[in-house]
């Protein structure tokens, strides 16, 4: 039997669920705060899976798909631990927004992790949190999405490492857009990817698919992704599942050529290669005449999309990838 797992004010024994959190810094009621966790402590050894939600607070994807993957668990049948964090930015989450609209000088979680323990207050946030997973983590996916600017299809960042590229693959079916993504970034699957350890972040969704069926929808698509993780690295039953082969390349940043109005173009296909100079997306005025375009600077695929309309000059209107290479073995 495994020990009893301790994981901020969550401790957790073989086959026992808890729930607790990280604590983080008071508030102006005067009481503690905390992110908050749930701990499955199985009954045989086996890896640490942490899964964590909403970095960025507009991303719901994460806490919904991770509600949904835990219903499917039962900590007395698991082998290893999963440590889920729904909402890792509860403060950004509250307000539906990237960040902490409080901190006004340290806003991207995702770009600062894992902060510093003197530092901003959305700093100290990501150290707490890092404190209590970086010796206690073997595996861990970051739960992203488009927020709500964009919407992101299926995409895998990996840290560059092989058990990043082994964690990626164990996704499984609809996750064969994998992009190496380096190690020890300013993000939490990068910093797990410096340690040797596996780290991804998946992308999937956007505020413009959280509409009932369709957030459903995603949300058990990521799901599905987390429980063959499961499967792969046989912490619960059953037989994992695979893509034959995994397309890596790099990304591009199509940013718009004007400000106006963003459209993207009618019946484009996501996650498919569209050839140079395919019609992506075009920027109308306020009189309706089209006074820029976006179009694929080369073969590639898109594998996001602006979502918001309303457009200026230099921002992100689509996610562009370059496959660079097809590989078939990226599980030992
Ligand atoms: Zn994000």
């Amino acid at each position: 039997m495994p020990e009893p797992i301790t994981i901020g004010t969550a401790t957790a024994k073989p086959g026992e669920v808890a729930r607790g959190g990280i604590p983080i810094m008071g508030d102006l009621y005067g009481r503690p705060r905390e992110i908050p966790i749930i701990v499955y402590r199985g009954v045989e050894e086996g890896p640490v899976l942490w899964l964590n939600g909403a970095t960025h607070g507009d991303e719901p994807e994460g806490p919904f798909s991770i509600f949904k993957a835990l219903a499917e668990l039962d900590a007395s049948e698991l082998r290893g631990t999963v440590v889920a964090v729904p909402v890792m930015n509860v403060n950004a989450f509250i307000a539906g927004t990237r960040g902490d609209p409080l901190d006004s000088f340290s806003y991207d979680m995702n770009r600062l992790y894992p902060g510093k323990p003197d530092g901003y207050p959305t700093d100290r946030v990501a150290w707490s949190h890092w404190l209590a997973m970086k010796d206690n983590c073997d595996i861990q996916i970051n739960i992203h999405s488009g927020g709500e600017h964009s919407y992101l299809a299926h995409m895998i960042f990996a840290s560059d490492n092989p058990p990043s590229l082994e964690l990626a693959a164990a996704m499984g079916p609809g996750w064969s857009l994998v992009f190496r993504s380096g190690t020890g970034g300013n993000n939490p699957s990068s910093q797990m990817g410096a340690l040797g350890k596996g780290g991804i972040t998946v992308e999937l969704g956007g505020n413009c698919r959280t509409l009932t069926s369709d957030f459903h929808a995603i949300a058990d698509d990521l799901a599905a992704g987390y429980l063959n993780v499961m499967r792969h690295y046989n912490m619960i039953s059953g037989e994992a599942q695979y893509e034959s082969a995994w397309r890596m390349g790099y990304q591009i940043p199509l940013l718009a050529p004007a400000t106006g109005m963003y459209v993207g173009a009618a019946d484009l296909p996501f996650e498919t290669e569209v050839p140079a100079g395919t019609l992506i997306g075009q920027i109308h005025d306020l009189y309706g005449d089209v006074i820029g375009e976006v179009r694929a600077p080369q073969d590639g695929l898109i594998f996001g999309m602006r979502a918001r309309p309303s457009v200026i000059e230099g921002h992100w209107c689509c996610f562009f990838g370059v496959v660079e290479e097809t590989a078939a073995n990226l599980i030992p």
